[in-house]
């Protein structure tokens, strides 16, 4: 029989075409690369010309005065137009014409590569059925329990989840005590923080503790080609599993198999990850079988995991990891220094001090940079091979890390400077001693500094009960705290930042519920004014007269700032606490509701 073979020859020579075609495209354009400061520089200074963006991928490209063409890449397309704009740049927001080759290209790769995988297929397995394709595990591999040295210890900063890993061992270590009692066995565990959080590291950690054998994957190890082979692997990891039980199944990223189902856009795919989420969801309810076999899940994105995933006898236990605060980065930085020579004069506490809303990955990141610009330097200075016993990483080489880190496009958001710094621990403070001089609002749970998505800080409330009916002096006492953000802003700095926008927006949404839908305001009256969009998007008033929407506006305005006089005559009288709280939480960066008593019952002794 003729030994079947794969085109690969036709298929290098599609990539070799388009690889040439690319190489005369970037031949003929060759602009040079800017830095996204030094774009703003150049257009602040006047040199350039015009401008075009791409607002889906933030690329842009453009002409200086003199002529010579750029291009660059930003993150904030919206704030990069208002800029040029300002300064007379010509702007073009554009739509790139790619020339037709790009649109088919990969559609035409794509088809060459399917026939062909038919074609060997079909060749080689005689009767070859794609549904027959080996049900083997083929992820990342197996790592013994004996190679894994990673230990809780080595999960620094974070000591409650590691308290809570440890409260759900006990579950899975001693599963016939439990079961005496008739307790259900959780059989899943989901980590849930943002990226860098060490979700991995704690993942490991558990193996290593509870001497495991450990099976890494990513959820994207999954999603394959053609379908049924998802599934297919699912089951073969699980049969992998049992085989080197006990063992740990790691699976990051879930949420990339395990999205809501029905929630993808796009063609071809999402049959297939639906069936390897049922094909998972199978085996984690096959339990008996698979006893000695824990799952642990990480996500960032918990809010698009398919609801079935978290039910009871799946992933029925979560754990959250956050940023670290002060405290945190400093134990994770200790954990990263261990062997490695600081500079008598390096305060690790500084630097976490410096690190604000850095992950553990990026402060181990920042250590193996500073101790590169560290060797670099010796070699340099030393101009010899051997190299000095006394080697030690100095803060210069911290700072220059640093700074390296900071002027990264990428990483350049994430970076809170001291300024921003300030008036988020004023504004939540304001929170915080606004709340707590109104007797009805919910009391507080925490508060921090450390940025939380787009917003600079979070004030946490923990509503009193689950409540059925708000009272009126709970919605207008609300309002005063939420107000006091802003007012400690205004007070400290007498200035106004967007900061508050998503609290007064927020606000406003009470103060016009309470007039329009709660009856609330004397002069609107006990009329309830529904609403509801125009197609345009324009709130309408369907059943009211102008006149009253005058009026309910008035007593909108008139909701809003009587709860911000109230605020500010709060934080007038008790400025000395504003600035305890502030201070302490610049110093901690997060407090809870027991640390801010302590610190204020100090002040009115
Ligand atoms: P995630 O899985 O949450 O994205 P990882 O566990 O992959 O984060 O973390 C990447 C690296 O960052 C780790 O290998 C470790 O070096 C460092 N790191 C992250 N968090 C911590 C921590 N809490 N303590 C010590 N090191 C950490
Ligand atoms: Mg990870
Ligand atoms: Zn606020």
């Amino acid at each position: 029989m003729q030994k079947a073979k794969f085109p690969w020859f036709w298929i290098g020579f599609l990539i070799l075409i388009l690889v040439f075609i690319d190489y005369k495209k970037m031949q003929a354009v060759k602009p040079q690369d800017l830095n996204i400061n030094q774009l703003y520089k150049d257009i602040n200074g006047g040199l350039v010309e015009k401008i075009n963006i791409d607002p889906e991928s933030g690329n842009i490209v453009g002409k200086f005065k003199d002529g010579k063409k750029f291009k660059s890449r930003v993150i904030d397309t919206g704030d990069l137009q208002s800029v040029a704009m300002e300064r007379g740049v010509e702007v073009d927001v554009l739509e790139p014409a790619f020339p037709w080759v790009y649109l088919f290209a990969p559609t035409i790769l794509f088809m060459v590569l399917l026939i062909g995988f038919w074609v060997w297929m079909l060749r080689k397995g005689g009767g070859g059925n794609i549904l027959k394709f080996p049900a083997k595990f083929q992820g990342t591999g197996l790592e013994k329990a004996a190679a894994n040295p990673t230990r809780f210890k080595d999960v620094a900063g974070c000591d409650e989840a590691i308290e809570e890993a440890k409260e759900f061992m006990k579950f899975f270590l001693y599963p016939d005590i439990f079961n005496r009692f008739g307790i259900n066995l959780p059989r899943g565990l989901l980590l849930i923080g943002p990226p860098g959080t060490g979700k991995t590291l704690l993942a490991k950690a558990i193996a290593g503790e509870a001497k495991m054998n450990f099976i890494p994957l990513s959820g994207s190890d999954f999603i394959e080609m053609f379908v049924g082979v998802g599934a297919q692997r699912v089951r073969g990891l699980f049969a992998t599993a049992r085989k080197n039980a006990p063992c740990i199944i790691f699976i990051d990223e879930i949420d990339s198999v395990a999205q809501r189902r029905g929630n993808y856009k796009g063609f071809g795919g999402h049959e297939e990850r639906e069936q390897t989420l049922n094909a998972l969801l199978a085996e984690m309810d096959g339990f008996d079988e698979n006893t000695g076999i824990l799952i642990v899940a990480a996500t960032n994105r918990p809010d698009v995991l398919d609801p079935a995933l978290r039910r009871p006898g799946r992933f029925d236990r979560e754990l959250f990891l956050s940023l670290p605060d002060v405290v945190g980065r400093e134990a994770i930085l200790k954990a990263h220094i261990k062997s490695r020579v600081l500079d008598q004069g390096i305060s690790l506490r500084n630097i976490a001090k410096m690190t604000t809303g850095f992950s553990g990955a990026d402060l181990a990141n920042l250590i193996n940079e500073a101790a590169i610009f560290a060797s670099r330097r010796l070699l340099e200075e030393e101009k010899v091979t051997k190299m000095k016993l006394n080697a030690v990483i100095t803060s210069k080489d911290f700072n220059d890390a640093f700074d390296k880190i900071l002027l990264g496009p990428e990483k350049k958001s994430r970076v809170v400077s001291e300024k921003d710094k300030m008036t988020t621990a004023y504004h939540e403070a304001g929170h915080v001693i606004a709340a707590r001089h109104c007797l009805n609002a919910d009391p507080l749970r925490k508060v921090t500094i450390i940025p939380r998505g787009r917003m600079g800080g979070a004030t946490h409330y923990l509503p009193n009960e689950d409540r059925q009916y708000y009272s009126e002096s709970y919605l207008l006492d609300h309002l005063v705290s939420m107000m006091g953000g802003r007012v400690a802003e205004v007070l400290k700095f007498n200035e106004k930042t967007s900061g508050a926008g998503h609290d007064l927006a927020q606000a406003s949404k009470i103060a016009r519920a309470m007039v329009c839908e709660f009856g609330m305001s004397e002069a609107v009256g006990k009329v309830i004014y529904s609403r509801h969009e125009s197609f345009l998007g324009n709130e309408e008033f369907l059943d009211c007269s102008p006149e009253t929407k005058a009026i309910i506006d008035q007593e909108i305005k008139r909701f809003l700032e009587e709860a911000y006089k109230r605020a500010e005559e709060i934080l007038r009288q008790h400025n000395d606490q504003l600035e305890k709280v502030a201070q302490a939480l610049l110093e901690k960066e997060t407090l809870d509701a027991e640390e801010i008593d302590t610190l204020l019952i100090e002040v009115v002794d």
